[in-house]
């Protein structure tokens, strides 16, 4: 809708100094046939911000594309820290390559190329160290896994967000079948015990969508505890 573009323009114009960086990176992908699939400059800062409140030092994405998210990511990790990020389209991990290191985060970033299940199971396996913030802006039917998987490389207080959980409005819809590994995401997020959460619906220059987050606390123990007989 005309007024959610011209409001979220103007808010980004006032409040979001997108850094040149990404103005080119993103200049540069509208050059090509590839869609607009990454988050705008308002939620990018938003995500920017939510990692300095966080002091996250490492962070995990799940989902690179050209590299628009990482960047705002890796502005917003300290000295030392890194955003480990995962992309499977070997073409969006060179462009990507390239928008960091234009932006002069080359140091901050770790791309790796690949299936991100794959991937997430070998750092379970080399007992990779746990990440203060993850974003999971991928492939929609995989989210449930992705979860269960980050859940594994988090620590109390690890935030979770999961991008782009509206869909087109037919979240709620159950015979939405394209719904369906989101629903399954919600519903998950909805049943871990270590896990708080809530979801947002956005509105703006990317149209109508929205996000759930959360955050992670100490596992509740499975195995009930005996009662205690005074
Ligand atoms: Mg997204």
């Amino acid at each position: 809708m005309e007024i959610w573009n011209n409001n979220d323009i103007y808010l980004t114009e006032q409040l979001v100094k997108e850094p040149t960086a990404l103005q080119n990176a993103t200049k540069k992908i509208r050059a090509t046939p590839y869609p607009p699939m990454e988050v705008s400059p308002a939620q990018g800062k938003f995500l920017y911000l939510l990692a300095k409140i966080q002091n996250a030092s490492r962070i995990l994405e799940i989902g690179t594309y050209y590299g628009y998210s990482t960047i705002w990511l890796a502005k917003a990790v300290p000295e030392g820290g890194v955003v480990v990020s995962i992309e499977q389209t070997q073409a969006f991990v060179e462009m990507a390559k390239e928008n960091i290191a234009e932006a002069g985060l080359y140091e901050k970033v770790q791309l790796h190329h690949g299936d991100a299940s794959l991937i997430l199971c070998n750092f379970i396996d080399e007992s990779t160290s746990p990440f203060d913030m993850v974003f999971i802006d991928a492939h929609k039917p995989s989210y449930p896994k992705y979860l269960n998987l980050c859940l594994k490389l988090s620590k109390p207080g690890t935030i979770i967000i999961g991008d782009n959980v509206i869909l087109g409005s037919e979240i709620s819809l159950a015979t939405n079948p394209k719904a369906e590994g989101v629903r399954d995401f919600i519903q998950n997020l909805s049943a871990a015990d270590d896990i708080e959460s809530t979801a947002l619906q956005t509105v703006g220059i990317k149209g109508y969508d929205g996000f759930t987050i959360g955050v992670v606390g100490p596992a509740k123990s499975k195995t009930p505890q005996p009662l205690k007989i005074q």
